[in-house]
């Protein structure tokens, strides 16, 4: 009646899902996603519903495949982020929120990672006028609430996963994007998270490094105004974000200066030209906080369906 791959794939799931390890996982994300929006909407945030098929979406020039559909004619994208969607949303409501799943065709190579799920959930955040550095205080003291809610509400879970969580102290450490590739050459992300056990603040990425919403700082030219945050003990990137390019000039040069087809974010350019605001913000892995908060050594182990790039998953 199945097919073999069917098989498998029952064969390996079935006994996991009623597993003490992903039942209390599962409660600890729930937790999570709680603390997360709770802590937000007391900020002053609303919450907006993901965007799941769009004309355009995020292009993240890494290796991610392009994942269509068709509807009368009409081409859409699954949504890699929700970047310009939160950029025209702001058009709303000043500060925002959305869990929003993303659909990444990551290459079969980042099977093995830990980190590399083909979709995913981000809290994905954006505050009108905001500069990074309000961003960044924002993240860290969102992680801590979050961090310290967790502890507070899963005391038996943190026990059953041996996880002695430390809630982490503010200002977390900066670290300079030059500098730490400079420093650590290779996988400095990945040396950097393993030789921390605070959260450590990449910032000032440099231009060919990211994506062309990310603002160029206007005094340094080829230095971006964002960051990523690394979760300490060799848990790799959490979140990322920055100030925007959000002018229609500005976004419009540094689409062309990447090489990308302006036609692709015609849409997109059309909501600038009649004025965008300026914002910062992040997007924060879901799977990943949830990974780094039970301590697990991959991210399949504490998500209820892993779709782990080049196997089939329910
Ligand atoms: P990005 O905009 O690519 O930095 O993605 C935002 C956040 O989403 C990252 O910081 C991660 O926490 C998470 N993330 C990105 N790609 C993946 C993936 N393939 N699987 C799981 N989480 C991801
Ligand atoms: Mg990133």
């Amino acid at each position: 009646m199945h097919s073999p791959k069917a098989e498998e794939l029952v064969e390996r799931r079935y006994d996991r899902m009623k597993s003490e390890v992903l039942r209390r996982a599962i409660k600890v994300q729930s937790e999570i996603l709680q603390a997360s929006g709770g802590f937000l909407r007391q900020h002053g945030f609303v919450e907006i519903l993901p965007v799941i098929i769009s004309p355009v979406t995020d292009p993240l020039r890494h290796a991610t495949g392009r994942a269509e559909v068709e509807h009368y004619g009409h081409r859409y994208q699954l949504t890699r982020s929700m970047i310009f969607h939160k950029q025209i949303a702001l058009l709303t409501h000043d500060r925002i929120f959305a869990f929003s799943p993303n659909i990444r065709l990551e290459p079969v190579e980042l099977a093995d990672t830990g980190r590399h799920l083909v979709e995913f959930t981000q809290l994905d955040l954006e505050m009108r006028g905001a500069t990074r550095e309000e961003v960044m205080d924002l993240g860290e003291n969102l992680l801590i609430h979050i961090l310290e809610q967790v502890g507070e509400r899963c005391p038996e879970e943190m026990d059953f996963f041996e996880r002695d969580l430390v809630v982490p102290h503010k200002p977390f450490e900066r670290i300079a994007y030059r500098e730490a590739r400079d420093r650590y050459a290779g996988d400095f992300e990945g040396v950097i998270s393993q030789q921390h056990d605070e959260p450590v603040w990449i910032v000032d990425m440099a231009v060919e490094a990211r994506e062309f919403y990310d603002r160029e700082d206007p005094d340094r030219p080829g230095t971006l105004v964002d960051m990523d945050l690394l979760y300490p003990e060799g848990f790799g990137e959490a979140l990322s974000g920055g100030e925007r390019e959000h002018t229609f000039d500005r976004v419009q040069q540094r689409i062309e200066s990447t090489g990308l087809d302006a036609e692709e974010f015609e849409l997109y350019l059309a909501f600038a030209r009649r004025g965008l605001p300026a914002s910062a913000g992040f997007g924060i892995g879901i799977d990943r906080l949830t990974r780094f908060v039970c301590g697990s050594r991959t991210i399949e182990e504490v998500a209820l369906f892993p779709k782990v790039p080049g196997t089939l998953s329910l």
